[in-house]
């Protein structure tokens, strides 16, 4: 199978649940447009009435709840919720059991801006059984944490009375994901997007877990929702939203990004995953394999829709950096889940898709690359479009804060 690609952007038509309208576009960049004629004074307004709501029922000390991982989105959301919106926020950071040093820094460094922070940190023993599944039965490392990321905001709320639990970007909206059937502000219907499909744990069950041991990664019963009679909403939809705007935020107030090369991360940015840089880098690495696309394609696709990179340029960030990934992280995640590297290659190699084939020096190669479109690829200097565009060596920022 050979892969096609949006004609705007670099992403390919492997992406799952990715369409690609009669024009050959991709719903990510026809969202990109129509965000191009959105009111955002209008949508600013209504969220304001939503905060304004939350403030008028509230019961409990924190009027939101907010669902942050300590990277680069987080603090802004908190600053917009703090400062812009008057509201009073608890933040829950759900924090993962390989968490880093820098993971913990930038944590700090949230709490140190001025927010109550509610830590959730599940059982590791459990989490790394849960991680191991993921890893040999899903071919993604993430898929057990999203549950536990999106279940812990709406717990917390339904616990202690809150009426609002709050969410960054729509992913069904932002990457287009999936035709969702939930207007794009409702963050209740997060249950049946993609990524959780449907929330259910049954599924974790066995290999010495137990029901018990996933309350943290339960998502609450539509029962439990009605009861609460809060909102779970997405502020993407009402805020004029840029992850690389975010970047550049937090990184002025404090984020500490990653030291580690864009080679070994396998991405233009170090503003990325800043929580779990193992889990991180090797889970891009595992969709590269499966999809034939990794982080880079990701976010070269963002910087394209938002003009600040050219789709040859962007193609030629493809080329150098999709899918690579420090052996180091490699083997932070083996001893993580205690597996042998071969073990690891093995089960690698079990959900590579149709897009590679082997060459004559048995290394795999992509069927039709991006890059294929552009005879000068070659004549691309890469390491000047990533001084251009990294929110931590750009010069250009000073003009594109907010
Ligand atoms: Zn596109």
């Amino acid at each position: 199978m050979e892969m096609s690609y949006c004609k705007k952007c670099v992403m390919p038509t492997s992406r799952p649940g990715m369409l690609l309208d009669n024009e050959g576009v991709c719903s990510a960049c026809l969202w990109h447009e129509k965000k191009q004629t959105i009111d955002w004074n209008d949508r600013k307004k209504q969220f304001q009435d939503i905060a304004d709501w939350a403030k008028s029922v509230r019961t409990s000390a924190w009027n939101c709840v907010l669902g942050v991982s300590g990277g680069k989105d987080s603090l802004w959301q908190a600053h917009q919720l703090r400062d812009v919106f008057g509201l009073t926020p608890l933040l829950v950071m759900y924090v993962s059991s390989d968490v880093t040093e820098l993971g913990r820094k930038n944590a700090e460094n949230i709490i140190k801006c001025g927010f109550d922070v509610l830590t959730i940190q599940p059982n590791p023993k459990v989490a790394v059984k849960l991680a191991k599944k993921s890893f040999f039965e899903y071919g993604n490392i993430a898929k057990f944490s999203e549950l536990a990321l999106f279940s812990a905001p709406f717990r917390t709320a339904i616990e202690r009375n809150i009426p609002l639990v709050l969410f960054g970007e729509n992913p069904a909206l932002e990457a287009g994901d999936t035709n969702t059937e939930h207007p794009g502000w409702d963050a209740s219907g997060v249950r049946f997007s993609n990524t959780l499909s449907g929330a259910a744990t049954d599924i974790w069950l066995g290999n010495d877990v137990e029901k018990n041991d996933l309350i943290l990664y339960t998502f609450p019963s539509q029962e439990e929702l009605e009861k609460w009679a809060g909102r779970g909403v997405f502020m993407g939809y009402f805020l004029d939203w840029s992850g690389w705007k975010n970047a550049v935020f937090s990184l002025r107030n404090g984020l500490i990004p990653h030291h580690a090369s864009h080679e070994e991360l396998g991405l233009h940015y170090k503003h990325h995953s800043l929580d779990s840089d193992n889990g991180a880098a090797v889970n891009f690495m595992m969709k590269h394999v499966k999809f034939g696309f990794g982080e880079t394609t990701e976010h070269a696709s963002y910087d394209v829709r938002a003009g600040r990179l050219t789709r040859e340029e962007a193609a030629a960030l493809v080329r150098r950096l999709d899918g690579k990934c420090s052996n180091k992280f490699v083997k932070n995640f083996c001893r993580w889940i205690d597996i042998s590297d071969h073990q690891f290659n093995d089960v690698v190699e079990k959900f590579r898709g149709p897009m590679w084939y082997k060459d004559n020096l048995s290394q795999w190669q992509l069927k039709n690359p991006i890059w294929n479109n552009y005879k000068n690829i070659d004549e691309i200097d890469t390491d000047k479009i990533i001084k251009k565009v990294d929110t931590v060596t750009s010069s250009k920022l000073k003009d594109e804060l907010i």
